[in-house]
């Protein structure tokens, strides 16, 4: 179960299970996928991308230069290889997270707390308050046992970015609060996530996956499991292409690949969930706390299926307009005099994508 409190005197249970992905154990078994179906691998950093009309060259930093008919760039966010057309601006989620030996907590143990917007800890501590209000930051908790658990306090987003120093005083001012004490950080996070933005140039000679590639939620900054869904869906169109007796290569080979990772349909509804960054971005600590207030009051299907990228167009459609008939009325004002720029943007980028 999972719960997320409101303020403090509404708390929300949700019937969703949470869980932390082993980031090593990941990593051992995707690279055994790997080894296991004959993948070779060539360990430097890349310098440099050349392409030619059927075939790239990629520069090593040991001299080495590799040839392909195909390069997936998967080198992240900051990606230099993978081409954009449009300015990169980009909201950004700012974290600092902890996995840590405590003297104690006050969380249940069978109950994971997927956000904490309460900001009472910030009673003794105004120079924090005033900012929190207008850009807001939650505690994300899940406990293991009574000592060991994982606490990040989140900056869902902000653009320019929220300082890293700032949530990090957040945190402490709320572990304070609620009376936890920490004997041992096992593991450190720093979380800087950059979310939605134009995606890259559709096609070009480059494919991306990844950070790199746009499909990073754009309201939520949830990427690995959307990326490991959508990587069979890009494996399979560079097999249809490259796999075949006759082989499509060039640019026939790029068209396929990046509209099979972003076909019309991809494209629209990620436009709808960057409007969603775009509306959460105009909202301060009260208006956030009513959107989630009637976002979690939603049919699960429909939250549930936006925070896991899972909805069409029409879905999402009908996810709109059941979030405003069951908003307050205070949420309703936000959404008519906050989204209108943000809505109309939406619908230039939908056309565009239409046509
Ligand atoms: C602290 C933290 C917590 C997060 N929590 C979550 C979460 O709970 N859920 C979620 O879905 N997402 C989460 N994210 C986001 C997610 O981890 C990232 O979006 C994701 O890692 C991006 O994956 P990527 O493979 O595109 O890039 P990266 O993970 O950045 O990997 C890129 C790789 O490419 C290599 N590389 C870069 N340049 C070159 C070069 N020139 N030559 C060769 N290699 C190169 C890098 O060394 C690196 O290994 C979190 C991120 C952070 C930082």
């Amino acid at each position: 179960m999972t719960c997320v409190h409101i303020d403090d005197d509404k708390t929300k249970y949700l019937d969703r299970p949470y869980g932390r992905v082993g980031r090593k154990e990941l990593k051992t078994k995707l690279l055994e996928n790997c080894a296991s179906s004959g993948v070779r691998f060539h360990k430097a950093k890349v310098l440099n991308l050349e392409h030619k009309e059927f075939e790239s060259s990629i520069v090593c930093d040991d001299g080495i230069e590799l040839k392909a008919s195909l390069v997936v760039d998967a080198s992240g966010f900051a990606s230099t290889f993978t081409e954009y057309d449009k300015p990169r601006n980009h909201g950004y989620q700012i974290a600092h997270g902890i996995l840590a030996e405590v003297d104690c907590h006050p969380f249940d143990l069978d109950k994971m707390v997927l956000m904490d917007w309460r900001d009472s800890h910030m009673g003794n501590e105004p120079y924090l308050r005033a900012n929190n209000s207008k850009i807001p930051t939650f505690l994300y908790a899940m406990p293991f046992d009574s000592n060991l658990v994982f606490l990040e306090e989140t900056s869902l987003v902000s653009r320019p970015s929220l300082s890293y120093m700032e949530v990090k005083n957040r945190m402490v001012a709320r572990l304070r609060h609620l009376g936890i004490r920490v004997k041992n950080v096992i593991e450190n996070e720093k979380c800087v996530i950059p979310m939605g933005g134009p995606l890259p140039k559709i096609p070009q000679s480059v494919m991306a996956i990844g950070g790199t590639s746009g499909v990073v939620h754009p309201s939520t900054g949830y990427t690995v499991a959307r990326t490991m869904a959508l990587a069979p869906i890009l494996a399979d169109a560079i097999v249809e292409c490259l796999g075949s007796t006759r082989m499509i290569r060039g640019r026939p080979l790029h068209h396929r690949v990046w509209n099979g990772l972003w076909p019309l349909e991809r494209r629209c509804t990620r436009e709808f969930y960057s409007f969603g960054m775009e509306t959460l971005l105009k909202l301060d600590l009260n208006g956030t706390r009513r959107f989630f207030d009637a976002f979690f009051d939603l049919d699960p299907y429909y939250w549930q299926g936006f925070l896991s990228s899972r909805l069409s167009l029409r879905e999402l459609l009908f996810l709109s307009l059941s979030l405003f008939s069951n908003a307050s009325n205070p949420s309703r004002f936000d959404i008519v005099t906050k989204c209108p720029v943000p809505l109309v943007k939406m619908m230039g980028n939908l056309a565009l994508e239409a046509i």
